[in-house]
């Protein structure tokens, strides 16, 4: 049953076992959504500081003065019992809107709040009993075994006289004054836990979880000065928990209800549900019909799936939204798959500009053409005359004769940086091909866009309703500069924003350190770095090589003198953008900063040259808090994998190019070499988290674009490793279960973006985000994985995508 997950979150984690990452961070997901059990009650019973040793006779004063005070709830409402953790909590302030009171006492222990029960709870008459104790008790030497037999039977009496009552149990906190306590801490709450499980009237709310960091230690922030009550920080998050626990032991009505369906949690169980229902824009109930279907009202949305498949609101790690969303404002650009169409379309432009004004040909990767090679220099001489032409992918690219005249690149150019100009041998001059970034030396003056900002808007708001068509609720913006950001936020407050953003801000890994470091700094001091989850900069971005798709990613041993990618040079490895010297302090800097990093690394040279980095830095300064990241991270190898999963870092992958690509890249490197292409298992088995992402960059349509979004695409290569104009399949050893395809577009895919508190799962207190398909990409046959559509996209409790 779903309800048990909450048992996972209360294992011992102080050291975390790397190979058990994947289920942690469920865990701190569950956690931080502050885990419910089916029901909940609110009595508060907190302890206070190292209570004096006498019986509960000790509190008849104070006990007296409550039961006088006129703030006693109307009946049916939210008792809140416990120890000073709970008297001292402003209840006002953290539940405006509810008929609560506020009946802790301080210093007292479990044993307390059964003593007064039938004084402070019972006569009221509460829906929901909130309790916090059992901190004093394991202070004052009481054991585990004590503490959970208090509860039991704390609720028995409770329950004696409100049979229906429910209650809501707040586990022990950790705290640096108890913190020699932590064991027994982690047993009693286990023991609670296990208790809860069997009653669906009880509910344990874990704050325990959320308030240890990422080494496992107490999170000083959340602790006042004494180091053992709450700080302002600690009270605001346990109201964040505590009010989704409410809502769901409220019996709350739901806004609306999907039932009859198959609903794939994707919870740390993946567990199936029935039957979900939501109000405002959070879960209130996940589980079986009749359990869910209790929550309807005279206003409840109730809709009959007839059995249809329910998952989680997809994610893509890695988009380019904004630069996307423009790229054809200007004209259609036809899809090209040889090197016939690409002339094409260039002899097409030469119609439609004037002569001596620039043509592009952007990112129109040569593994994706049938001829597998660029055009050369002649070919697009022959079409294009009169106008200088470039034919771009990546840091590459090939230029026209005009081009390369206009720029002055000719065999007296000497290149520094990054990057050459390819040469012939015979004649010294310039072949056209300009690799690494040499792009730079080209002076193309393009003429200024007509694009205004409402369309740029207008066009930005047109892809994310694409992107919703096809079941994304969430992106990461993957090289967002200062102007992306401010379009998305200017469309948030539009109420135009119909999928959550993450985004990692664009940073030139170039920089001298001292400059890195302001930009970073600059960065983390951005009032969107502490966005929400519809909006927020989680961390930077950089390029550290070139790419696979243009025979430029950095590689541990050579590429291998090739014609599909025109390398003459056998000991070429491929093109490296940042040394060590400076990405050192960069990543540096970054992690200090509590932001996460990632650069485009496509060749294992490249992987393995960050992993490095992150390790170095992880001396000093712990790495896996920050979620530190691989994009791309193509070519690995096991050791890559260990090492991810050592320190925590995270990749984000784009199952699409290997179907696009692999033909080539067999054809380029033999099928041997591809051992550690995308080892999505290896990387699953490890521990290592990896999430799913499309890298799109241009076009609008989920199938058309570059690259192509539609994460149903990505799902099915993932699944089957199979791919466009190649027999069999690539290293199958690697394939995920279509579980864990599902897991990598949604769960893997909130932690990559600081999202896991939030959605990438259903249950409740999370968001609302979920789809509903036209078939079940879990079990229908697997060549149909890639035309499931979604049928109905909800993001945050609201309708963004449906189809009628
Ligand atoms: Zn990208």
């Amino acid at each position: 049953m779903w309800q048990r997950r909450i048992f996972f979150d209360l294992q011992p984690a102080r050291r975390i076992p790397r190979v058990r990452l994947t289920r942690l961070i469920v865990r701190g997901m569950l956690a931080l959504a502050g885990v419910v059990f089916a029901s909940c009650a609110l009595v508060l019973v907190a302890p206070a500081a190292d209570p004096p040793v006498a019986g509960p006779a000790r509190w008849e004063a104070e006990i007296a003065k409550l039961e006088r005070a006129e703030t006693s709830p109307s009946p049916g409402g939210v008792v809140f019992v416990g120890s000073s953790s709970i008297r001292g909590w402003n209840l006002t302030k953290s539940f405006p809107d509810r008929n609560y009171v506020n009946h802790g006492f301080g210093g007292s222990q479990l044993a307390d709040a059964v003593y007064y029960v039938d004084r402070l709870v019972t006569p009221l008459a509460p829906k929901v009993v909130v309790v916090y104790a059992g901190d004093n008790d394991l202070a004052s030497g009481k054991s585990p075994e004590q503490v959970a037999d208090d509860y039991r039977q704390f609720v028995a009496r409770v329950h004696a006289s409100t049979p229906t009552a429910r209650i809501v149990y707040i586990a022990i906190k950790p705290s640096l004054k108890r913190w020699s306590l932590v064991d027994k801490i982690r047993q009693a709450n286990q023991l609670i836990v296990a208790r809860v499980a069997r009653d669906s009237r009880l509910s344990f709310v874990d704050v325990f979880t959320p308030m240890l960091d990422g080494e496992g230690q107490p999170r000083g922030e959340l602790l006042a000065d004494d180091k053992l009550h709450l700080s302002p920080a600690g009270y605001a998050l346990w109201t964040e928990l505590v009010d989704k626990a409410l809502a769901i032991a409220s019996d709350e009505v739901a806004d609306a209800i999907l039932f009859n369906g198959q609903i794939a949690t994707v919870d740390a169980r993946f567990s199936t549900a029935e039957a979900l229902a939501w109000k405002g824009d959070r879960i209130l109930r996940v589980g079986l019909n009749e359990a869910v279907l209790k929550l309807k009202g005279p206003q409840t949305q109730v809709t009959d799936l007839q059995g249809k498949r329910v998952i989680p609101g997809l994610i893509d790690s890695h988009v380019h939204s904004t630069g996307a969303a423009m790229h054809e404002f200007d004209h259609p650009v036809p899809d090209m798959e040889t090197i016939a169409e690409v002339l094409a379309y260039v002899a097409s432009r030469t119609k439609a500009v004037p002569a001596g004004q620039w043509i592009w040909v952007n990112q129109i990767f040569i593994t994706r053409l049938r001829e597998q090679r660029f055009p050369i220099k002649a070919e697009l001489d022959a079409i294009a005359p009169e106008h200088p032409v470039v034919f771009s992918t990546g840091p590459d690219g090939m230029a026209n004769s005009l081009a390369l005249k206009l720029s002055g690149i000719d065999k007296d150019l000497v290149v520094t940086g990054s990057g050459f100009i390819e040469k012939d041998p015979a004649t010294g001059e310039p072949t056209g091909m300009l690799r690494g970034g040499t792009k730079r030396y080209l002076k193309s003056n393009s003429p200024p866009s007509r694009a205004t900002e409402r369309d740029r808007e207008d066009q930005l708001e047109r892809l994310l309703r694409d992107y919703n068509s096809v079941g994304l609720t969430s992106i990461g913006d993957r090289a967002a500069g200062r102007g992306d950001i401010e379009r998305y936020d200017r469309l948030r407050k539009q109420g135009r924003l119909t999928t959550r953003v993450a985004a990692s801000h664009s940073v030139n890994g170039q920089d001298r350190p001292e400059a890195a470091k302001q930009a970073i700094q600059e960065i983390a001091r951005h009032p969107l770095h502490d966005g929400d989850a519809m909006l927020r900069i989680i961390g930077v971005k950089t390029f550290l090589d070139g790419g696979m798709l243009t025979g430029s990613a950095f590689m541990r041993e050579p590429w291998g003198v090739s014609s599909i990618y025109g390398i003459t040079d056998p000991e070429y490895r491929g093109v490296r953008f940042i040394p060590d010297d400076l990405l050192l302090p960069l990543v540096r800097a970054t992690v200090e900063n509590g932001l996460q990093f990632t650069a485009h690394s496509v060749g294992d040279g490249a992987v393995h040259a960050l992993l490095q980095v992150y390790d170095e830095v992880n001396k000093t300064t712990p790495v896996r808090p920050t979620r530190p990241c691989l994009t791309h991270s193509n070519f690995m190898s096991r050791e890559a994998v260990d090492t991810m999963a050592r320190l925590g870092v995270v990749a984000d992958i784009q199952p699409a190019w290997l179907y696009l690509d692999a033909r080539t890249l067999a054809a380029q490197f033999g099928y041997e070499r591809l051992r550690y292409f995308q080892p999505l298992r290896t990387m699953f088995d490890a521990g290592a988290i990896a999430g799913g992402g499309s890298d799109h960059m241009q076009k609008i349509g989920s199938f058309r674009s570059i690259n192509p979004y539609n994460p149903m695409l990505g799902m099915a290569t993932a699944v089957t490793r199979r791919a466009k104009w190649y027999d069999g399949q690539l290293h199958p050893e690697e394939a995920l279960s279509r579980a864990q395809a599902l897991r990598f577009y949604t769960m893997n895919n909130a932690y990559i973006l600081f999202l896991d508190d939030q959605t990438g799962s259903l249950e409740p207190g999370k968001l609302a985000d979920l789809v509903v398909l036209d078939r079940d990409p879990l079990a229908c046959p697997e060549d149909q994985i890639r035309d499931t559509r979604a049928l109905l996209t909800v993001l945050g409790g609201k309708v963004v995508h449906e189809v009628k």
